[in-house]
């Protein structure tokens, strides 16, 4: 049987962070779908079709790996495309109580769906998306931390030439 595993995000924009978990879920399922959320579209700065856009390029050479947009339950979106199982990253404490509060609920709404949480690697623990957004306006370089095609978008918007 197939195991399909969806990892589901707001991606705005899609950092260094998230492609090292994609990279290593890849290597446990049949098939990993990215699911970018929709209903974060009001504070993104990047629309859902630009962080589809972005993750693409950045998962090229995963034959593996999907990516969808994703509306409305997490749970219902994972049953409508046959997955047993949430995927979602852990970098500090601060992270926990969040997620394991979200894992509960899904478990209540979904008990034949997994979450499984795999801690950040050690290089990746201090990358956010908010934190690439906010230096990034602010001119500094986050050329390292994030996909060629993250960073050509960022430049853009910031008018930084690129
Ligand atoms: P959300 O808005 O749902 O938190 P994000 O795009 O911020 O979505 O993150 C999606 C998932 O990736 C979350 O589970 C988050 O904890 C995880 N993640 C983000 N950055 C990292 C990182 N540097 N290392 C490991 N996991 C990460």
């Amino acid at each position: 049987m197939m195991t399909i595993a969806v990892y589901p995000g707001s991606f705005d924009p899609i950092t260094n962070g998230h492609l090292d978990i994609i990279q290593r879920s890849i290597n446990l399922f049949d098939n990993l779908i990215v699911a970018v959320a929709k209903n974060t579209e009001k504070n993104a700065l990047f629309t859902v079709a630009e962080r589809i856009e972005i993750i693409k390029d950045a998962v090229r050479e995963y034959p593996n790996v999907n990516i969808r947009a994703m509306d409305g339950l997490l749970v219902d979106f994972a049953r409508n495309v046959g997955a047993k199982v949430i995927i979602r990253g852990l970098r500090a404490v601060s992270d926990f109580e969040y997620e394991y509060q979200m894992a509960l609920m899904n478990k209540r709404l979904a008990p034949d769906i997994e979450t499984i949480f795999m801690m950040t690697s050690g290089k990746y623990a201090f990358l956010s998306s908010s934190v690439i957004r906010e230096v990034s306006m602010l001119g500094g370089n986050i050329k390292s931390f994030v996909p060629e095609k993250s960073y050509e978008f960022l430049m853009k918007k910031f008018n930084c030439g690129g």
